[in-house]
């Protein structure tokens, strides 16, 4: 506390990111990094704008950043998205930030699910944006019924973080549809790896002006550490979040990072291998810890939430933790025995199965 906060800064709470230890040969399962590193093409054409001197950077980026957004539109070509459906931020939490700034009113409330993204919360904090947050269903599913009530804006994260439950496309369109009157975000940061056909909501985009998918190259492309995510909504939506950006930083995209992921999302076929990879090691996981006797909800998502029933799930999270492997725990209500683990690569997997059958046996 300071004498020199200005009031906002006191009533802040701001959101604290999953631990980044400083530790090597840890196994990190809490923070849903993708365990393959990113397309060859990525690094190539990072290396390739950096030059051998570095001269590159003597100058500002783009500050458009109209490869990435080109690249953005050609990555859902099959939807025809034009770039001037895209906006581009530093890291989707950034994109999101901007959102809630520019599209939410702040005379009525926004809905949001109890549990989600714990971001969300701090960006009300910040910007002054009331919200009432819906229950999920017992089964942790969002409930599109449970949203019919006047609002400033609708969130939802699809899968949903913690829990990995995925919204089928036809629930998403319906709530969509069914409020015309405010902006529904659609926070798809794991849907790459929601399934064979990848169910997103940016197929429904030329067809609701409400509606802004949020996405993030931090997962399923392997690009955590360079902050690179986008929204793609109609090209008013955009514009707002443009005015924002401009009102904000100009250039919250270095040049290192647009080339970086702007060779990325050409990439489809490094795309289709990792996702690929990891869900099925996510099925080979959730089978093993099944077979100890947890509880895994089905995931659509790079982690998945399960529980023991008769194991507390702090004690299993610092048993693990004492055999270098790091989880996600909660101290939330509802989800305070569960554990939220990433996947990663079948050997990390099967250390950490092995740790579990370890611990649960004492
Ligand atoms: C990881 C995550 C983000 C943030 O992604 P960045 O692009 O790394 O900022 C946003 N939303 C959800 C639900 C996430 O899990």
């Amino acid at each position: 506390m300071s004498l020199f906060w200005s009031p906002l800064v006191h009533r802040l709470t701001p959101y604290i990111p999953g631990e980044q230890p400083k530790r090597p040969n840890l196994i990190k399962l809490n923070t849903n990094e993708n365990p393959y590193p990113p397309s060859p093409r990525c690094v190539a054409a990072m290396q390739n704008e950096l030059g051998t001197d570095g001269s590159s950077l003597r100058l500002y980026p783009d500050p458009n950043a109209d490869s990435l957004k080109a690249a953005v539109a050609e990555h859902f070509s099959e939807f025809a998205i034009s770039p001037a459906q895209v906006f581009v931020g530093n890291g989707s939490d950034e994109v999101l930030a901007h959102a809630f700034m520019a599209l939410f009113q702040h005379n009525k409330p926004i809905l949001l699910p109890d549990i989600t993204y714990s971001f969300y919360p701090v960006y009300c904090g910040l910007y002054d944006v009331d919200s009432v947050t819906i229950p999920l269903d017992e089964n942790f599913e969002i409930r599109v019924d449970d949203y019919a009530q006047e609002n400033g804006g609708i969130i939802v994260t699809n899968p949903n973080a913690p829990t990995g439950r995925l919204l089928p496309l036809t629930e998403v369109e319906r709530l969509v549809a069914s409020h015309p009157q405010s902006v529904v975000m659609i926070d798809e940061a794991y849907i790459d790896f929601g399934g064979e056909a990848i169910p997103t909501a940016v197929a429904l985009v030329n067809r609701f002006p409400n509606l802004l998918v949020i996405r993030t190259l931090s997962k399923s492309h392997s690009l955590a550490g360079l902050r690179v995510g986008y929204a793609v909504g109609h090209s008013a939506l955009i514009e707002a979040l443009e005015r924002i950006k401009n009102s904000f930083n100009s250039y919250p995209l270095d040049r290192l990072a647009i080339a970086g992921a702007t060779a990325a999302l050409a990439d489809k076929l490094h795309l289709e291998t990792t996702r690929r990879a990891v869900m099925n090691s996510r099925a080979a996981l959730t089978a093993a810890l099944e077979g100890l006797g947890f509880e895994v909800l089905p995931s659509a998502a790079n982690f998945i939430f399960t529980r023991h029933p008769q194991h507390d799930a702090t004690q299993i999270a610092s048993a693990l933790r004492q055999r270098q492997i790091i989880v996600r725990h909660f101290k939330q209500p509802r989800i305070d025995q569960h554990l939220r683990i990433t996947i990663s690569t079948d050997a990390q997997c099967q250390a950490l199965t092995a740790a579990l059958r370890e611990i649960i046996r004492h």
